[in-house]
């Protein structure tokens, strides 16, 4: 991936960012509750990185990308996208912004109209933005066709001409025509064959460098996120377990949450031998969170401390942080997994 040396420069800051949707119930559809889809979460993206997001379903990573590029408002928090705070943009104000931030999403036949051609469908946000005139939309639609691996006849056909991965290109090219700085992938690859998979994630590295592209890229499979991102945070219950560069999360992930899905990987690797580490008990609901640590329901290093204090990430040295208490005890209670 393209480690380049203004990487260190923040394009992104989410600091202390809530969304909370409310729980009506009873006769009169009164709020009774708020399932907390994202709950005070804090990180930097810096110019030219991939910052993985891995989670189960209902962790909160999809509404956490909505809100970063306030296709969701933020119930509280900040989000600062090259130095100017957007959390409270109007909409009207938000608009000029939509160039340069982009999102590819999971199924790209829904989100392309399917009576437009592919050559207006790429075409479209150009027009929104008013940046470039006919001859040079055209000349656009035909490079990014060429980008992602398709040739400039299929501008003149329609998206149920394509395979999954195609459409997915598309999706792509789509989003690169306002030639956008950020992407928001939210599981772009998940609904596609492995084969395909592997091919677009390779698409999508290679444009990295070509636009000088920064992603949020968001999945539940772990492999996915490994071959393209930078850093990875691990998300559970709308919160931060984790955040560490690629390599020391995968090699050495502190979080017991992370161990437990990093040993449910396949390794590649036959002389390393990895014990399955076996979760119990299902993802609590966002609606009613555990009190304390959240994954203290299933985690097989709970204690009394984790049942009501909550962890705060901690600075564990090298970008490498976590929240949990085992680490921020006198005796610290395990030594870090070696996966
Ligand atoms: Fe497990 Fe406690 Fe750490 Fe939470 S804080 S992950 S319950 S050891």
């Amino acid at each position: 991936m393209s480690n380049t040396e203004n990487q260190k420069e923040k394009l992104v800051e989410v600091k202390n960012l809530k969304k909370y949707f409310p729980v009506k119930g009873g006769l009169l559809q009164r709020t009774v509750g708020y399932v907390k889809a994202v709950d005070d979460v804090s990180f930097d993206i810096y110019k030219g990185e991939t910052l993985g997001i891995v989670g189960e379903s209902g962790s909160g990573k999809s509404t956490l990308g909505r809100v970063i590029l306030r296709l969701l408002d933020p119930t509280e928090g900040t989000i600062t996208f090259e130095g100017t705070d957007i959390s409270n943009l109007r909409q009207g104000k938000i608009r000029p912004l939509r160039k340069d931030m982009q999102m590819v999403f999971q199924d790209p036949y829904a989100s392309l109209n399917p009576r437009m051609s592919v050559g207006e469908l790429i075409e479209e946000p150009m027009l929104v933005q008013k940046t470039l005139g006919k001859k040079e939309r055209k000349e656009m639609v035909i490079e990014l066709l060429q980008k992602v691996g398709l040739g400039p006849e299929a501008r003149l056909k329609y998206p149920h001409e394509f395979s999954g991965g195609q459409r997915q290109r598309i999706g792509i090219a789509r989003a690169l025509s306002t030639k956008p700085k950020f992407i928001i992938g939210d599981e772009p690859v998940s609904a596609l064959d492995v084969s395909v998979q592997s091919q677009v994630l390779n698409i999508m590295d290679d444009l990295q460098d070509d636009f000088d592209l920064t992603y949020l890229f968001i999945a539940h499979d772990l492999s996915v996120v490994k071959h393209i991102s930078d850093r990875v945070a691990v998300m559970y219950l709308g919160r931060i377990a984790e955040i560490a560069p690629k390599h020391s999360l995968y090699d050495k992930p502190l979080h017991p949450y992370t161990q437990a899905l990093i040993s449910a990987v396949p390794s590649t690797d036959v002389t390393k031998k990895k014990e399955k580490i076996k979760l119990t008990g299902e993802l609590p609901s966002p609606s009613n969170p555990p009190t304390g640590c959240s994954f203290h329901t299933r985690c097989p290093h709970a204690h009394d401390r984790c049942h009501v204090e909550r962890p705060e990430l901690t600075d564990m040295g090298d970008g490498h942080f976590v929240a949990c208490h085992l680490y921020t005890e006198p005796e610290p209670k395990i030594e870090p997994e070696t996966v």
